[in-house]
Order: C-alpha cells, then structure tokens, then sequence
C-alpha cells in the first residue's frame, strides 16, 4: 500500500461499486489507492429475473466474479462490512481488520426483510434472487397443473412495502404471468389480480397511462392504494392497511426492502437504512468525504441497476477530479441529473422502453410495446457483463 496516494473505499462489488471501481482503477491510478469490499464473490445481474421465471435454464449466468470483471489495480477483498466509524473515517470486518479511507463510496445494495410484513416467508413467492425463482418455478408448475381441472383460481402480484428495487419488475411479472398462464391454457380459468400501493400501477403518470391501458386490455385486474399488512397463510387472504382483503391461491410478492444493518447506528441514514445524500452529487451533507449510490443511497429514483450506474459514473469523475486536485470536496460538481432507464417486458415476447430523469418523463416512442425492446432485455445481460460495467458505456 501506498502512503502517498488518496484512498478511496468502495463498499459493495454490484453494479454501482464495480463501476466506480473500474473507473478509478484506470483513471486515477497514480493519485487513488482504490479498494473494493464486497461480501459476495458474484456480481450478479438481477434485470431479468422476472423474465428466468418462465423458463427453465441454469441460472448460471446471471453472475461474474467480480475479480474478473474489476480492473487489475483494485484491490478487491471478499469480506463482510460490520460496522462504519463516519469521525474516524474506517470500515470494520467481520474477520475483525479495520480498514481506513480518505473517500467512502456506499453501494451496498438493499437487503430483503422478509419477516417486515406478517404471512410473508410462509405463504409468498418471489423472484427476487435465485432461490425465490427456484421455489416460483415448482410453485408455478404445482399451479400450472391443478389448474387443469378446470376450477377458477386467483393469481396475486403484489409489493410487500416501499421502496423496492426496480419498480417496473412486479409489472412486468404480472404482463409475462398473464401470457404464460394463455399459453398453458388456464388463462380463462384464472383471474389475475395486481396490487398497487399508490394511486396507479406505475408512478410515472405519463408511463402509467400506457401500463394500465395494457392492464384493461389483458384483463389484469388493478387495485389502487392497497399496502400489504398482513398475509393470513391459514385463509389464502392478503389484508391491506386500507382494510381490503383479496384471496389468492398463488402469491407472487416483491419482498419488504431495507437498507444494511451495518449503517444502523450510523448518524448518516433516514429510518429504512437508507444513505441520505444529495439528490444531484451523491454526497452526504455532514460527511462530504461519503458518498453513496444505487440501492443504498436515498434518492427520488427508482432502485435500478441503470440509475447505480449513472450515479456511479457522476461518482467516480467527481472523486477522480477530487483525488486528481481538479478542485476541493466541498465543490463536487451536480453530475447526477436522476437519469434511469428500463426495458419493461409486456408479455414474454415483447417490450417497452421508458428513459427518464429528474425533470423528464419517458418519450413516447418507448410506450409502444415491440419485438425490438425484447431482443434487447433478453440479451442486455452481455452488455451489462462486457460493457457497463466496465464504466465505458
Ligand atoms: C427482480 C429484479 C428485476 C430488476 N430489473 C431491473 C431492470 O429491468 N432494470 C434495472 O435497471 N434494474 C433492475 N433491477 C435492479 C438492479 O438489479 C439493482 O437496482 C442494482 O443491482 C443495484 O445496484 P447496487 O450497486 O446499488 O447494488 P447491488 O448490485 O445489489 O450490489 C450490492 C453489493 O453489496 C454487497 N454487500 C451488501 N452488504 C454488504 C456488507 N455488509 N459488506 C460487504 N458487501 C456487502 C452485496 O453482496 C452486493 O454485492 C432489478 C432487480 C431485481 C431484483
């Protein structure tokens, strides 16, 4: 290790760590000792998880170590963060090392708490990681046939609690389930239901108008304003806050989201576990030497692997100017506009695409649902493993 040069700690080896990792490692390397921590050996890529549902392939390829995808002069160490000493600028491991910094970059993603909503563990499935889509796919085949014998049966898609990542991907496990339920023929004999707990399916109003004429279309049924409570496992009923009550026979639940345990105590979070930073650079305002991005940090934007890697990239070019002497900490520049991007899959062959930022909604072009949008979610995961996570893109 180096005495002289600035270090810079990135903390979490997703999409927002690598990217800012890479981006030091190749443009800062004679002024930035960079190292990265990471609690998983994998990046793992999560944009098409909704869509491995419906197929029956090795998820295999849904992750890189992240030693081969992280430039050669990152430091990289596969350890656990316990706790953060903000006066005393040093992160602490589970195998008891303490690990100083100049500059602290968090991006450590959101855990799923999934004992935050009562009935959850037992009676809900999920897609959100590998082992909720193995258990989805055994359930969905058990589904697929009972329903066979003709009887009506209920489909819930729901959210369990805000925030949660990738707003769009309860929508787009509603859209596919409706065409895989066509395709196997149960279609007619299950009702589809969606469970919103906002004013609309979607909270972008110029997008929700196009997800909800889609919804009318397809016989999705919508229901507004409900927040999940409480999951009866021993009725099939899902109650909300609001006093509704709807019955399932299966439940598909994006699970309660929550910031690290690591960060709780710190005096930097709000009361989820969240970073609370700048909404324009990233920053937090008492501690300007922390920085946080992606699912981590508090931010007016979708939890999405596009808005980490548009905030990672604001990120690194600040702290390589920073490390570089371009100018001070306390004059990092607004480089983070609230820019996202999603490809939204409307049944399991086609998609939209919906770009937006802080101050614009997603242009019109992308509402029209098409074969082109699809081809690119299906194969996007190449360019995210060989393109955006390198910082270039
Ligand atoms: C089902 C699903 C569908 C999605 N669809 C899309 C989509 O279509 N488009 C899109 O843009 N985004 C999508 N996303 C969201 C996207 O995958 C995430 O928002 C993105 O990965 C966030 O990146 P991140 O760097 O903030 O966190 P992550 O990629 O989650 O990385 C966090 C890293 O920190 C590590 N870590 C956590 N705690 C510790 C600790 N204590 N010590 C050390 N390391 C730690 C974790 O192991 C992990 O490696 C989807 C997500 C899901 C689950």
């Amino acid at each position: 290790m180096s005495k002289n040069k600035t270090k810079v700690l990135i903390l979490g080896g997703g999409t927002g760590g690598v990217i800012v990792a890479n981006l030091l490692g190749r443009k800062a390397k004679k002024q930035a000792e960079v190292t990265l921590i990471s609690n998983q050996e994998n990046v793992f890529y999560e944009a098409d998880l909704p869509y491995r549902v419906f197929d029956k392939k090795s998820l295999d390829s849904q992750f890189k170590p992240v030693r081969k995808v992280v430039n050669k002069r990152v430091t990289v160490l596969n350890e656990e963060v316990i706790s953060l000493d903000v006066e005393n600028q040093s992160v602490s491991l589970k195998s008891g090392a303490s690990i100083p910094y100049d500059y602290l970059v968090i991006a450590t993603g959101a855990h799923y708490d999934y004992d935050a909503v009562p009935g959850f563990k037992e009676s809900a499935y999920h897609f959100y990681n590998e082992e909720g889509i193995i258990e989805l796919r055994k359930a969905l085949n058990d589904f697929v046939e009972n329903g066979k014998d003709g009887k009506v049966r209920n489909v819930v898609v729901g959210i369990a609690d805000l925030p949660f990542k990738c707003p769009v991907a309860p929508l787009e496990g509603a859209f596919m389930m409706e065409h895989f339920l066509r395709r196997k023929k149960i279609r007619k004999t299950t009702n589809l239901h969606y469970l919103s707990p906002i004013g609309g399916a979607f909270s972008i109003e110029q997008a929700n108008v196009h997800i909800e004429k889609k919804f009318k279309k397809k016989n999705i049924n919508l229901h507004t304003f409900f927040n999940t409570e409480t999951i009866h496992t021993d009725r099939k009923i899902i109650e909300s806050l609001e006093g509704d009550e709807i019955e399932y026979d299966l439940l598909l639940m994006v699970p309660p989201h929550r910031g690290q345990d690591y960060l709780n105590g710190t005096p930097i979070i709000d009361e989820s576990g969240w970073v609370n930073v700048n909404i324009k650079t990233l920053q937090n305002e008492d501690y300007p030497n922390i920085f946080a991005i992606g699912d981590a940090a508090n931010l007016p934007v979708s939890k999405a692997g596009s808005s980490a890697h548009y905030q990672a990239i604001a990120t690194a070019h600040n702290l390589i100017d920073v490390v570089k002497g371009k100018f001070d900490i306390s004059q990092v520049k607004e480089r983070y506009d609230g820019h996202a991007t999603c490809l939204v899959m409307t049944s399991l062959t086609s998609a939209m695409f919906f770009d937006f930022n802080y101050n614009r909604a997603p242009f019109g072009l992308g509402y029209i649902s098409n074969r082109l949008f699809y081809y690119f979610k299906k194969y996007q995961r190449f360019l995210y493993f060989y393109g955006f996570l390198s910082g270039r893109m």
